[in-house]
């Protein structure tokens, strides 16, 4: 039973008039905010107001929520500065393989990758330096040679790109998605013109083993070769690597980044 209106507002008992048509004769400034609450606790409302009130604070408590960032590719063109190792006829390892790199960060970026290089300059660059840069890919770009001791018809034959992976790397899943990566560029390059694709190896890599993504070493091709230095010399070719390193890459991303 409802109390009616014969008593004083201030006696009304305001949660009786949750289903009373007098509702809006409850003087609501007397009510006391204890009483507010026992009122909403009944009103088809509560949850609404629940809701509303405790809105602000789980937002304090859900997890932020952190945008995914773009598939990214490290590019380490290797060397640099003091560190130019491999010569030949005049042309520089150290240099080669920072001109093929911003080809392929430029190819890669405009297909809607995001690349960071190790070095974009002629400037020396430690191996833990260049291994504590993270990505969801890391690529160590550089050309190979052989002595010059080594008689012509050998340097001839000697000749083509080579991937590596590291022997030594300590990490299980690691070591899967770096041969993986391996897999997918070998057969990217493997279709190349104009250079040929020499072996997929492994072997202690400090740039590898000490990276915290799954990592390859390109050998891009013998700069003690002629026909190796002619392509790797040429800028036309530079876009030709793109292609291939952005097709594969698609390849591994598909299988591995949602
Ligand atoms: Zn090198």
């Amino acid at each position: 039973m409802l109390q009616q209106t014969t008593g004083s507002r201030e006696n009304l008992k305001c949660p009786l008039f949750l289903k009373d048509t007098n509702l809006l004769k409850c003087n609501v400034s007397k009510i006391s905010p204890f009483s507010m609450l026992t009122i909403l606790r009944f009103s088809p409302l509560f949850l609404f107001w629940f809701l509303i009130l405790l809105e602000p604070l789980a937002a304090q408590t859900k997890t932020p929520f952190v945008p995914r960032a773009e598939f990214s590719v490290v590019l380490d063109p290797g060397h640099g500065g003091r560190d130019s190792v491999t010569r030949a006829k005049g042309h520089l390892e150290k240099d080669i393989v920072l001109n093929i790199a911003r080809e392929v960060e430029k190819y890669l970026v405009a297909r809607g990758m995001t690349v960071v290089m190790t070095r974009n300059r002629d400037e020396y660059i430690s191996l833990s330096q260049r291994a504590a840069v993270a990505g969801d890919v890391f690529i160590s770009l550089h050309a190979n040679s052989v002595a010059d001791s080594i008689g012509p018809s050998v340097r001839s034959m000697i000749k083509g790109i080579e991937i590596y992976t590291d022997r030594n790397m300590l990490d299980g899943k690691l070591v899967t998605k770096s041969k993986e990566l391996s897999m997918h560029f070998s057969r990217q390059l493997s279709g190349l013109e104009g250079i040929s694709f020499r072996a997929e190896r492994q072997k202690t890599l400090a740039v590898l083993s000490r990276n915290s993504s799954p990592a390859i070493l390109i050998e891009l091709g013998y700069l003690s070769n002629d026909e190796d230095l002619s392509f790797l010399t040429q800028q036309r070719n530079y876009v030709k690597l793109a292609e291939a390193f952005f097709k594969a890459l698609q390849e591994y991303r598909s299988q591995n980044h949602r």
